[in-house]
């Protein structure tokens, strides 16, 4: 009973931090998209005008540089948004067979600080992370992957690394 009590008490402190935020994560943000995850977003309704290529396939921004599935201040497919969505905080590129998993800064998103402070959250949120990377790796074109790690994220710390799934 006690666990449960300390797990609703973060879920709550960061569904708040992020209200306070305002979702500055999706201002200019372009997540990259699998064949497989664009296919199941064009299943469930999101146009195929939403996405374009620039060497991968990523999602378009509004002309006010939010993500175009941001509406009303809120992503507008939260319960199946893409892989690195999911996994913020954390990031990550791929060295070979490994998968490299950071932090970003507390400056660039205000719920590290609540990962740092509570184990569970971490843990929980990481745990999250590492399996939406791991998927995405998997099902990422090789050239597609290869231009999404050549994408410079300056303000992360390295945390992890991982195996590749399909290496
Ligand atoms: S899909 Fe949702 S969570 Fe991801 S960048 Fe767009 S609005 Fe934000």
């Amino acid at each position: 009973m006690k666990d449960t009590c300390i797990t609703e008490d973060w879920l709550l402190r960061a569904e708040d931090i992020c209200m306070k935020c305002g979702g500055h994560c999706c201002d200019g943000a372009h997540p990259p998209i699998s064949p497989k995850c664009r296919e199941r977003l064009i299943s469930l309704g999101i146009p195929r005008d939403a996405f374009e290529s620039v060497g991968y396939l990523r999602l378009k921004v509004q002309d006010d540089g939010q993500c175009i599935l941001m509406k009303g201040g809120k992503c507008s497919i939260h319960t199946i948004k893409p892989e690195t969505c999911r996994a913020g905080p954390f990031t990550f590129d791929v060295t070979g067979d490994r998968i490299n998993i950071y932090l970003k800064h507390e400056r660039i998103c205000p719920i590290v600080g609540l990962l740092k402070a509570v184990p569970e959250a971490y843990r929980t949120q990481y745990e999250l992370a590492a399996r939406s990377i791991t998927q995405l790796v998997a099902h990422l074109p090789p050239d597609e992957l290869e231009v999404i790690c050549r994408i410079d994220e300056p303000d992360t710390d390295k945390v992890s690394e991982i195996p590749r799934l399909d290496a």
